[in-house]
C-alpha cells in the first residue's frame, strides 16, 4: 500500500493517508509528552517499542474477540490500520486509584477499585480534555446511548482480558485510556494501546513501568516500557 500526504500530526504519532480510502499508516515517533504537551522529549527507542507493544496488544485483543483497527505491522515505526470515524471521547478505566482520580476526588493512591471505575474525557486540548458523562456525549452529538453502550462494554470486557495478560507477567493494571472509532458504521478500538496511555506497576514492588516515570522525572522510561514488554512476551523487533 502506498503511504500518502501526513493527514494529522499528534504529540507522539503522525497518521499518513494510503492509496486506500480505507486504510491509513500510523507510524510511531520518539516524541514523549506530558502535561498537555507541554513538556516534549525525544526518548530513543520510544517509537519503535510502542509500535511493537500496540500491535501486539492489539492483536491479543481481537484473537479474544474485540474488533480494533489495526491490521498490520508494517515495520518497527510503522503499522497499517483501518480508517475510523473517531468518537470525539476517551474512555479511561480504573482497577486502582491514581493520577486525576487521586486529585480530583482527594482519594489516596492505591486504593482498590471494585467495581472498577469507568469515566469519559471530551478529546481538546485546550480545554484539557475536560470530564464529561452520557448525557453530554448525547446532547453535544458526540455519540449516541447505543455508541455510549457499546464503548463502556468494550472497555470493560478488555479489562478483563488485559489485567488478566498484565497479571501472569507479575504487573497491575492500574488504569488505561482507550479510544473507540466507526469501521462502516462498526464501533472498533483505535488509538493505541501502550504504556503511554496506561499505568502498569510490578506486584510485588509497586515500581511504575509506563509513562509515569516520564511524568514524574523517574527515569529509565523507556527501560520500563521494555521491561513490561519481555514479561508480557512482545518482540520489540
Ligand atoms: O490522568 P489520568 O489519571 O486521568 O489518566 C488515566 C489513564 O489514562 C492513565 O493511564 C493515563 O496514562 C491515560 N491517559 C492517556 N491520555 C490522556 C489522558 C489519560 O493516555 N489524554
Amino acid at each position: 500500500m502506498e503511504k500518502k500526504q501526513e493527514l494529522y500530526r499528534g504529540k507522539a504519532k503522525s497518521v499518513y493517508e494510503t492509496d486506500d480510502p480505507d486504510h491509513y499508516i500510523m507510524l510511531y515517533r520518539d516524541d514523549t509528552s506530558a502535561f498537555d504537551g507541554k513538556i516534549i522529549k525525544q526518548l530513543d527507542r520510544k517509537g519503535r517499542t510502542n509500535n511493537h507493544f500496540n500491535f501486539f496488544i492489539m492483536k491479543k485483543l481481537e484473537a479474544a474477540g474485540i474488533p480494533v483497527h489495526v491490521e498490520e505491522l508494517l515495520n518497527d515505526r510503522e503499522c497499517l490500520v483501518k480508517k475510523l470515524d473517531m468518537v470525539p471521547v476517551e474512555c479511561v478505566v480504573r482497577n486502582v486509584s491514581a493520577g486525576s482520580i487521586c486529585r480530583r476526588l482527594g482519594v489516596e493512591e492505591g486504593k482498590n477499585l471494585n467495581p472498577p471505575t469507568f469515566e469519559f474525557f471530551l478529546k481538546n486540548d485546550e480545554l484539557h480534555d475536560p470530564m464529561v458523562n452520557d448525557s453530554h456525549i448525547i446532547s453535544f452529538g458526540w455519540g449516541t446511548q447505543e455508541q455510549i453502550d457499546e464503548m463502556k462494554s468494550l472497555s470493560l470486557k478488555i479489562n478483563t482480558i488485559l489485567s488478566d495478560i498484565f497479571d501472569k507477567a507479575g504487573l497491575i493494571l492500574v488504569d488505561y485510556k482507550l479510544e473507540f472509532g466507526l469501521y462502516h458504521g462498526k464501533m472498533m478500538l483505535g488509538d493505541e494501546f501502550s504504556p503511554d496511555g496506561c499505568r502498569l506497576w510490578d506486584k510485588e514492588t509497586r515500581k511504575k513501568l509506563d509513562k509515569d516515570r516520564f511524568r514524574q522525572g523517574l527515569g529509565d522510561v523507556i527501560e520500563g516500557y521494555e521491561e513490561v514488554a519481555r514479561r508480557i512476551g512482545c518482540p520489540l523487533d
